[in-house]
Parts: structure tokens; C-alpha cells; sequence
């Protein structure tokens, strides 16, 4: 159980002063984990990005015009926009001994404006000072209080990333509520390593950037900052050293049998595996039969049949009397991959089921009882397999999909489902092997070298904006002949409501253009049956354009589909534009994909544009994201939404991961238990970030 000082932090946004249910929604929409309520802890880990320094005072005449003061002044005079010219703004004259400036308001509300600026009254006014016209103005200060209100304005502000209906003023009046919640915690770092790197603690780095006295802070490499990042990082590396280090302990058992099965596919394949292909399964079937546990990380590039070497293992399983059990990110992917497996698993005599978040009631209950008494050999499905109510007969396997998009701990905790579960996770992000090592520790690798036979290359074009209206009508020449498109509309940053109304906005043109039949839409907030609909009649061919937004990321397969308009590819990463393209070009025809940028891009995004136009290798296209922006990128935390990391920035922080990882090995090393103070500390640390499985592993071994 999670000990009791760290309570507060758990507890619901709500448990703050002036956060109610309404607030509360809009907190969830911007700190909470996906499907969860915001707790005070996601509102401390929602760090400000930049802030505003308040605390130049200087006297109306020396205040430098394009910067941030505050000003000591008395009100002269209100001018109101003269009758009948109401868009003209509403004008406040204010004064000191030096000069005077005039305060601008838009859309003014005059009666508030009165009693902000009352005629004759000292205020202090912050906000840009400028100059129009050769007069000084300040258009809508950003703040304007009374000496009382001076004594409680923060002189420098955090700014944060927000979400519609939630100012800056309020995010950061409930982020100093959440502080105060902090409790004084035990030090669980090294103090000669926070000497070293001139670290605070914890309370102190949260203190910083959430009530900054000045802004150092918010430089690139803030110690604070690094602090905390460090924090998240240990707590990382310990639970993958202690999960590592149980499953490793625990004897494997013999999970393959004698290849029956395994042959039967072979016959039932529309296709002959690769070398590589053959030669990972002969990897992972190796791991099965010896005593130890397999930790296998299977690395393919997108299209280079993951799914076929992830069946075969399964297969291998069954085989020896076990049941087989693989995960994909997204319910999407996990339908797909149960439609594409059942003719083949019915075809060799395996039984498959499907179970994901969305099953519930009578269906939910009978896969649940078929898994549990051996009624069913292989289940496919999402983050619900491992809910605590799924019980197995006898799993030997768990394979684990496009892994980047875990966390950690989800990563093995399927693993957990079974006695001494072989694990096979699969991944499309070609990790360079110093940061396998890093990130998975001492896991044994397979690589899909080739892609199958009889791919054609895809034609990479680089398109301005603004020539969209030829690239609409290349797309009609191409779904005159036969073609389905993927048109990816682009994440905005901090808004998804902002992605929808965009892909929304390009699916109502392309309707206009091509007629509703024809055109469909997906993005994230729609409803898991309407999607699955949608993905379907794309499939079968009804619709021709798929509007979507990042959703089609990851491993969707239609091999039908030969073009893919990615709109503004400069605001997308190497490896998600490769993620993305690899969505076409799986089929015998030639394939288009059309990146369309707005002109004129950075240096960093015309990198990257060139480098789509120029490969498809996905290695070498790692290689250059690598040398484009550090290595931490690659682990593709950030772009992918996985949760991993909170705090840590992958482009500043690389160096801290590998001390991380030594210093979780040290620690487990000299005491194993946790016992120690130090120890004592880091379970806490554990806890802090949600590391609870190891935690149950600590007490286990
Ligand atoms: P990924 O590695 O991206 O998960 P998939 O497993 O989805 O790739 O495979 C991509 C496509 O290639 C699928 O349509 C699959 O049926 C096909 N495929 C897989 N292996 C082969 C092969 N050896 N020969 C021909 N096609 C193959
Ligand atoms: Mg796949």
C-alpha cells in the first residue's frame, strides 16, 4: 500500500481550494493520464514551460518599450470609445512623476474597468509597454491590482501548456495550491550525486518552477528541472532492473512443442517467411524450448511482418499445451490483428479470442471463463488483458505489439499473468543497440532485416501548401483509378479538440469535392464502434479517402491503400513520418506518399523532408533522427504520447539515463530489499511515480 504522506499528492484535483467539478473536467482534458481523473501529483508533473519575469519596476519614463514591467501609477483619466464607434477601444490614461501611458482595452466592459481603475487610486499595472504613435501604451495589462493584490501577484510567472476554458491566471493559482500540498519527503537520491550536479530537493525543484523567484529555472538546463527528470528516470530504471531481475530469476519452463503446429501454419500462409523472419523464429523457438524465461525484443521495421514471426511463437506455445496471449496499443490494432489471425489460427486449428476494454456483460464474461479453463489457446487485445479480473488456464507467452507505445511496467505486466511467462515484445522503432541496452537492459534481440518480396518502392514528394488544390486533384486521378488515400491531418500541440476541428475541416472539403460516400473520417475522440466501422469500410474499399489524425499511427494494415497525404509532414518527427508512410506501400502496386509542408520550413524540418524523399530504410532513417535531435528522441516517448516520461526531456536529458540506469544497477546490487534508508526513500520514489508493480515484486522476492 502506498505509504500515507504521499496521499495528498494522490488525491483528486478537487481535494484543491477552487477546483470544482466543472474545472475538474478541464483538468482531467489537460493533466490526467488518459481515462483517468487528474490527481495533484499529474498537476505538480505539469511543468510550466517558460514563465514571465514581473519584476522590472522601473519608472514610467525609463520602462523599455517591447518589454514586461510593472508600474507604479495613479489613474488620470477614462476615455471610453467615443458613440456609435464601439470596436474603437476604451482607453485608461495612468500616470507617475515621469510620464504618463496609456492602457488599451478591446471589448472593453466598462463597468469593470471602473472599478479596476478607479480616477484618482494607485495601482500597479504589468504587462508589455509599447509604443504607438510616439505614446506609450500597454494593451491589456496583464495584471492590475491595488497594493494588496501587489503583495500576492507572483513577480515571475510560470506559463503552461493549457486547455480551453482555463486561463493562465487560474492554472497557476492551482498550481501553488497543489505545492503547498508537497510533503517533507526523505532524500532519496545520493547526496554527493545532488552536490555533483548542484540539485535541490525534490520540494525545492517543484518550489522553483512552480513558484519561480527568478527565472533560472527555465533555462535548458535547469537544475530543477534535471532534478526531477532524474527523479523519473531512476524510478524507471529501478522497476525495469527489479522487474528484470525476478522475471530472469524465476525458471523458465518448456513452451514449445514438437513444431506440429508451426508446420500446419506454414501450409495455411498466403506467403513464404523471410530469412529474417525464419531466422527469428527459429530465435524465439530456441528461447521457448530452453529452461530459462525469454526476454526477446523483436525489431522490424513497419511492414516487415512482425505479426506472422509473433504467430508462429504463439503457435509454439499452444503447442506445448500453453495458452499465448499479445497485446497491441490500441483497440483498433488489436480488432485488426484478431480479424487477420482468425482464418489463419481457424485454418491450423487454434483457438482465438478478442478481448479488449470495450467487451463487457455476457461476451466480456465468457472469453474471461474460456481463457480461464483452457477453452481458448491465443488472445489478442489491449491494456484489458492485463486487468486484474483476467485470469489464464496456462499462459506460456505474452507478446507485447509496437511496445514504444507502453509504459514500462505495462510492458511486463503481462508477463505477470502466468508462472514463468516467455516474453517477446515487438517494436517498429529501430532502437541502435547501445539504447536497447539502456532501455531494455540485458533483453537478446532479433532483427527483421528485409521486407517481404514484391514490395515496390514508394515515391516521396515534398509539396508547399499552398499547391493543395492540385494535390486534391492528383487525388481524384488517383481514386478515379482504383487508389485509396490516407490523409493525415497533423497534431496542433496542446489542443486535441483543436486536431479534430482540423481533420474535421479537411474532411468537409474533400466531401465537397468527392461526396460523402466516398470520404470518411477518424480521429481519437470518436467513439470505439464508429471507428471500427470507419476502418472497415475503408478496408473493404466503400471509402476511398480516410481523413484521420495520428490515429492510423501505428500498424494498421490495409494493403489496398497506395497513397498517403500527410499534411504539414514539417510538424512531425522523422520516425512518425516513417510510421506513417509505412501505412502504404504493402501491396504489389506502386505506391505515392505526398508530404505537404508550409513553405518555408526550418532547417531542422527541410532535414527531414529530404531524408523522407531520399529512404525508406527505417535503420538509417533512425540513424539520422538520432543525429537530428540526440538520442533520447528515438525512445520516441514524447511523439508516440506514451506515458513513460513526464518529466523527462528527452533532447537535454539523454546523459541522465545512463547514470540512472548505473545507479539503479549499484543500488540493487547492495540491497536488493530496499532496506537501507536510502532504500526506505526509494520506495517512496517508486511509489511517487507509480512503480507499484515492482514494489509487489520487492515484497514477493
Ligand atoms: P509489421 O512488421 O509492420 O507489423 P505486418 O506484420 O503487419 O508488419 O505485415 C505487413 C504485411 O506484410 C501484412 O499484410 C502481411 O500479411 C505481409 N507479410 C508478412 N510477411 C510476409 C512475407 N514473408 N511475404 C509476403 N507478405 C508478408
Ligand atoms: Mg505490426
Amino acid at each position: 500500500m502506498r505509504p500515507s504522506p504521499l496521499d495528498p499528492l494522490f488525491a483528486e484535483v478537487t481535494s484543491l481550494p477552487g477546483v470544482g467539478p466543472r474545472m475538474r473536467l478541464l483538468f482531467d482534458r489537460l493533466v490526467g493520464e488518459p481515462g483517468k481523473s487528474a490527481r495533484v501529483l499529474d498537476l505538480l508533473f505539469h511543468l510550466p514551460h517558460g514563465a514571465v519575469d514581473r519584476r522590472a519596476r522601473p519608472t514610467v519614463a525609463e520602462a523599455v518599450p517591447g518589454e514586461i514591467v510593472t508600474l507604479t501609477v495613479r489613474v488620470v483619466a477614462h476615455q471610453p470609445s467615443p458613440p456609435g464607434r464601439s470596436r474603437a477601444p476604451y482607453r485608461v490614461v495612468v500616470e507617475d512623476e515621469t510620464g504618463d501611458v496609456t492602457l488599451v482595452f478591446f471589448n472593453a466592459d466598462r463597468r469593470r474597468l471602473d472599478k479596476l481603475l478607479p480616477i484618482g487610486e494607485e495601482r500597479f499595472v504589468s504587462g508589455k509597454i509599447e509604443l504607438w504613435d510616439g505614446r506609450r501604451q500597454m494593451v491589456h495589462p496583464d495584471r492590475v491590482v491595488d497594493a494588496a493584490g501587489l503583495a500576492d501577484m507572483p513577480v515571475v510567472e510560470p506559463t503552461y501548456g493549457l486547455t480551453e476554458g482555463l486561463t493562465a491566471r487560474y492554472v497557476n493559482r492551482i498550481a501553488r495550491a497543489a505545492l503547498a500540498r508537497v510533503p517533507e519527503l526523505p532524500e532519496w537520491q545520493e547526496e554527493s550525486w545532488l552536490a555533483r550536479n548542484d540539485f535541490p530537493d525534490f520540494r525545492t525543484a517543484l518550489e522553483r518552477l512552480h513558484a519561480p523567484q527568478d527565472m533560472a529555472a527555465f533555462a535548458p538546463d535547469s537544475a530543477a528541472r534535471r532534478r526531477l527528470a532524474y527523479d523519473e528516470l531512476l524510478a524507471t530504471q529501478l522497476a525495469l532492473a527489479l522487474l528484470r531481475k525476478s522475471l530472469r530469476r524465476a525458471p523458465g519452463r518448456e513452451n514449445v512443442g514438437d513444431g506440429r503446429l508451426v508446420a500446419r501454419l506454414r501450409e495455411v500462409l498466403p506467403f513464404a517467411l523471410t530469412a529474417s523472419q525464419e531466422q527469428a523464429v527459429a530465435d524465439i523457438r530456441r528461447d521457448l524450448a530452453a529452461p530459462q524465461r525469454m526476454l526477446r525484443l523483436l525489431q522490424g521495421d513497419v511492414g516487415s511482418g512482425k505479426t506472422a514471426v509473433a504467430l508462429m511463437a504463439m503457435a509454439s506455445a499452444v503447442e506445448a499445451g500453453r495458452q499465448a496471449a499479445m497485446m497491441a496499443p490500441t483497440e483498433i490494432l488489436a480488432r485488426q490483428h484478431f480479424e487477420r489471425l482468425a482464418p489463419l489460427a481457424e485454418a491450423a486449428g487454434l483457438r482465438l479470442g478478442l478481448l479488449t476494454g470495450r467487451d463487457k456483460g455476457a461476451e466480456r464474461r465468457r472469453t474471461l471463463a474460456a481463457l480461464a479453463d483452457g477453452g481458448l489457446d491465443i488472445v489478442v487485445g489491449t491494456h484489458a488483458l492485463f486487468q486484474e479480473d483476467v485470469a489464464f488456464h496456462d499462459l506460456g507467452l505474452a507478446v507485447v505489439d509496437e511496445q514504444h507505445r507502453f509504459g514500462v511496467h505495462q510492458r511486463f505486466a503481462l508477463g505477470a499473468k502466468g508462472a514463468a511467462v516467455d516474453v517477446l515484445v515487438m517494436t517498429a522503432t529501430p532502437i541502435p543497440r547501445t539504447l536497447v541496452l539502456t532501455y531494455f537492459g540485458d533483453m537478446d534481440v532479433s532483427v527483421l532485416k528485409e521486407k517481404p518480396a514484391g514490395r515496390k518502392p514508394i515515391d516521396t514528394r515534398t509539396v508547399p501548401l499552398e499547391r493543395l488544390d492540385e494535390v486534391v486533384g492528383a487525388t481524384g486521378r488517383a481514386i478515379r483509378g482504383g487508389a485509396r488515400v490516407y490523409w493525415v491531418c497533423p497534431l496542433v500541440a496542446e489542443s486535441e479538440t483543436l486536431d479534430v476541428a482540423a481533420a474535421e475541416e479537411r474532411y468537409t472539403s474533400l466531401v465537397s469535392v468527392f461526396g460523402s460516400e466516398a470520404v470518411g473520417l477518424l480521429h481519437g475522440k470518436m467513439p470505439g464502434r464508429e471507428k471500427d466501422a470507419v476502418m472497415a469500410r475503408f478496408a473493404a474499399g466503400d471509402l476511398k479517402i480516410l481523413v484521420a489524425t495520428t490515429v492510423i499511427e501505428v500498424g494498421v494494415d490495409v494493403p489496398e491503400a497506395t497513397v498517403m497525404v500527410i499534411e504539414h509532414a514539417e510538424r512531425f518527427g522523422l520516425a512518425q513520418l516513417h510510421q506513417l508512410r509505412g501505412r502504404i506501400g504493402r501491396g504489389a502496386a506502386a505506391s505515392t506518399c505526398l508530404l505537404l509542408y508550409k513553405a518555408p520550413p526550418g532547417p531542422v524540418a527541410e532535414a527531414r523532408l529530404r531524408i523522407m524523399r531520399e529512404t525508406e530504410d527505417g535503420f538509417r532513417i533512425a540513424e539520422e533522427d538520432l543525429k537530428l535531435r540526440g538520442e533520447g528522441e528515438i525512445l520516441g516517448t514524447r511523439q508516440s504520447g506514451a506515458p513513460d516520461f513526464r518529466l523527462v526531456r528527452t533532447e537535454t536529458d539523454a546523459d541522465l539515463i545512463a547514470a540512472a540506469r548505473d545507479d539503479a544497477r549499484l543500488v540493487i546490487e547492495r540491497d536488493p530489499g530496499l532496506a537501507s534508508p536510502r532504500g526506505e526513500a526509494l520506495r517512496l520514489l517508486l511509489y511517487l511515480f507509480e512503480r507499484d508493480e515492482a514494489i509487489r515484486l520487492l515484497r514477493a522476492g
